[in-house]
């Protein structure tokens, strides 16, 4: 799935749960921020057609860093901030965060057909994928 996908996805479940537009927009973002490690993508393609060095920021990272268990507190904390201690709206981030995962591993794939593992416990372990 593609990021406005996760945005559509998370906004119906934050329209449908809270009552401000502040909430509605983190619990919305909360739902597509795990995608932030796929900035790189650009970056890499660009190096890899004009340097004879590639730099695989999207390939070795992509699902990597912001796809766990550790973004998941880091983004919850967050939200919990940000929403001035709106322990439900932290909870709704939460959700849309891991239903973003869970679309990840029932739907996403690379163009050349790999899926990518989701290493839901890191930064813990890497055991369970
Ligand atoms: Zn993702």
């Amino acid at each position: 799935m593609i990021p406005p996908t996760y945005f559509a996805i998370s906004w119906v479940i934050a329209d449908a749960t809270t009552k401000t537009r502040r909430d509605r927009a983190i619990v919305s973002l909360a739902g597509v921020i795990p995608d932030i490690d796929g900035l790189g993508y650009p970056i890499e393609n660009w190096i890899t057609i004009n340097w004879d060095a590639p730099l695989l920021w999207y390939s070795e990272y992509h699902h990597i860093l912001c796809h766990n268990v550790g973004f998941a507190a880091f983004v919850a904390a967050g939200v919990f901030w940000l929403s001035k201690w709106s322990r439900k709206t932290a909870l709704l981030a939460c959700l849309t965060f891991h239903l973003h995962l869970f679309c990840d591993v029932i739907g996403s794939r690379g163009a050349d057909g790999y899926q990518w593992p989701v290493p839901y416990l890191l930064p813990i372990s890497n055991a369970w994928q």
